[in-house]
């Protein structure tokens, strides 16, 4: 018999979980399931995608949680620390997926795994441990009601090893708050589409792992050569020496410069008091020191430290979406309140991004009068008053009095509170928006509507015509692009742009590494990617075949949309943003030209442009016939 060479970059194993069974089982990796999905966010889609059927339940036990890494995961690429949890989304009610960094995502390589795939409800809090290669649920009864820097403390403890990595949910993710977090290396957060509350309606506390394993890599004898390359590249990036000092903090001075900071629950994009919570006062007043991820050149983590006072804490630095969400997005200009409101948010696991606008829309509704004490429970909520803030973040997490409301998102809120209060509510498929005011930058404003998991500026960071757009980098998108393509205020050629965009951030969080350097910016690109592939691997593909993944799971990640009853209506942003002008700053008077961009984007996609459904010729293309065959069986025809 002959046996098939084991792959390189991969564990070689996905683990399942019967939560309701209480069973473990391994299932090896298959050879084309890995080159047709490469691993973390393509594993993930291919799976949500098979397993989960239309009209499930999210907070159900149909639902599946997939923690995913990917074959760079683990390795020498400058940052391979990354790894993608997908879920149906109870926010949302369609794909979801979150992303983090950290150590975790590389332990459980060397424990021996991939993916791990959880599926049933379990009777009683569990959580998961592997330890080198062997799995088993364990009785999490003490640690069930605990934060997530005390759940991690209390599993080492237990395990008398400080050395394990652990992913876990707080109190949101047990309550249910439909915005819930996952938390590993305490404070790295897979924040979006609410996966914590789907752990937590699994009754599955952690994921805690280690292991000494190694990753194999299939061709040793070139594979420092290329590396040492890339870690040069990195190396000589200017990027790097500023990412290490700000992290993403000083994104707040950048975007006031160019109005794409939301202030006052996205009216507007400046903020009269954004020095006063920029990543320079961060960084002259609480920064400790910086930190890295695995195997991270760029280090955007560090540690803060507030010594008196009510929001005294050491810990974890927000990045620039807490600074933005917590600060100008809710008129607040108390920058400890901020450092502390992002690490209460991480101990509880929470999202910061919907935590922050969901709490500035009922700011908005309660100026408007729409939103009263009466149903605060007295609680004021002035903009700006940063006490409410830090008291409605405990009330979403324990879902108490007026925060139960609040742990719904603003999108079912305001349909629960109604009277006008809907038309502020800042979302894209009932995920609120990110820090990035969408009238100062076209370009954002389309990947915010087009991005599969709801408002997202992740799924493609089209942050280039932001960042600077050179003779080098329009040769990403054809030269003849140029000048427009690089104008943030123009609309042209955003389609193209995005498509380019998504299809790359894909094949990123599909190899299990950081946007950082990569897409932002383009440090490394395709054909590095190529050259480590090869030598990790052990396959080459070329950047044409990349490329096609990317829009493969593009494409999928749609399919699954289109069968929840996703359509070009959906692909939308709020009146505010596509209505009304920004009243002010340096992008005054613009507004979000989305349906121009939209036709543009979908006639690159291969959709109809009237129903935003992808072709049956477009899947073909990219070997989904079986998407296309699904959908034609629950009754939706393609267009050809
Ligand atoms: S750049 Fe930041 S998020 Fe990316 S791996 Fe490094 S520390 Fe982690």
């Amino acid at each position: 018999m002959v046996r098939k060479a084991r792959l390189g970059g991969y564990a070689g194993q996905h683990l399942y979980v019967d939560m309701t069974k209480e069973q473990c089982k391994t299932v090896p990796i298959d050879r084309k399931f890995a080159v047709t999905y490469l691993g973390g966010q393509g594993f993930s889609s291919r799976i949500l995608y098979d397993e989960v059927g239309p009209q499930t339940d999210p907070l159900g036990p149909e639902n599946v949680l997939i923690w995913a890494t990917g074959p760079f995961t683990g390795t020498l690429w400058p940052q391979a620390s990354r790894y993608v949890v997908g879920a149906k989304s109870p926010l949302t009610g369609i794909f979801g997926e979150a992303h983090a960094a950290g150590h975790w995502g590389p332990e459980l390589k060397f424990a021996g795994f991939d993916t791990i795939i959880i599926t049933g409800r379990a009777k009683r809090p569990l959580y998961l441990l592997i330890d080198n290669g062997i799995a088993q649920l364990l009785d999490a009864k003490d640690l069930w009601g605990h934060n997530t820097n005390e759940t991690e403390e209390m599993i080492k403890e237990a395990h008398n090893d400080p050395s394990l990595r652990v992913s876990c949910i707080g109190q949101a993710g047990e309550n249910l708050v439909r915005f819930a977090a996952i938390i590993n290396d305490y404070d790295r957060a897979a924040a979006r589409s609410g996966i914590g509350a789907v752990a937590g309606s699994k009754r599955l506390k952690a994921v805690a792992v280690r292991g000494s394993k190694d990753i194999p890599i299939a061709k040793p004898d070139r594979y420092l050569e290329v590396i040492e390359e890339l870690h040069k590249k990195m190396l000589d990036s200017p990027f790097t020496t500023s990412r290490a000092q700000y992290g993403t903090t000083n994104l707040v001075e950048l975007m006031q410069e160019i109005g794409r900071l939301p202030s006052y629950n996205m009216r507007s994009g400046v903020f009269a008091e954004y020095k006063k919570i920029s990543g320079e006062a961060i960084k002259d007043h609480y920064l400790v020191k910086p930190r890295a991820d695995y195997a991270c050149l760029q280090r955007c983590g560090r540690y803060t430290l507030v010594r008196t006072g009510p929001y005294a804490y050491c810990g974890g630095s927000p990045e620039y979406e807490s600074q933005s969400a917590l600060g100008s997005r809710c008129g607040n200009d108390n920058l400890e309140s901020i450092l502390y409101g992002h690490h209460l948010s991480n101990l509880y696991g929470l999202d910061t991004i919907s935590t922050g606008s969901t709490i500035s829309w009922a700011m908005e509704a309660w100026e408007e009068g729409l939103i009263t004490a009466k149903d605060t429970g007295g609680i004021d909520l002035e903009w700006g008053n940063h006490e409410s803030i830090i008291k409605l973040i405990h009330m979403i997490a324990h879902r108490e009095g007026f925060g139960d409301i609040l742990a719904e998102g603003s999108y079912r809120a305001a349909k629960r509170i109604g009277r006008g209060t809907e038309k502020f509510v800042m979302h894209c498929k009932k995920q609120e928006i990110a820090g990035q005011e969408p009238r100062a930058q076209k370009s954002m404003g389309l990947a915010t509507a087009t991005a599969a998991r709801g408002a997202d500026h992740l799924y493609a960071f089209p942050v280039l015509d932001e960042v600077g757009f050179d003779e080098e980098i329009g040769i990403r998108y054809g030269q003849e692009y140029l000048p427009e393509i690089g104008d943030r205020l123009n609309p042209k050629f955003k389609g193209i742009m995005v498509k380019e965009n998504e299809d790359f951030c894909a094949v990123v969080e599909s190899l299990g590494v950081c946007k950082y350097g990569t897409l932002i910016p383009p440090v490394l690109f395709y054909e590095d990617i190529v050259a480590a592939f090869e030598v990790t691997v052990g396959i080459h593909l070329t950047e044409a075949q990349f490329r096609q993944i990317g829009e493969r799971i593009v494409n999928l990640n749609r399919g699954f949309n289109v069968r929840e009853g996703i359509r070009r209506k959906d692909d939308s942003l709020p009146r505010r943003l596509t209505h009304i002008p920004a009243p002010e700053g340096p992008s005054k008077g613009q507004v979000v030209e989305l349906d121009q961009m939209l036709d543009e984007y979908y006639e690159q996609r291969g959709w109809q442009l009237k129903t935003g459904l992808p072709k049956t010729q477009t899947l073909h293309r990219l070997d989904l016939d079986d998407v296309a065959n699904d959908l034609l069986k629950q009754g939706i025809k393609l267009p050809q």
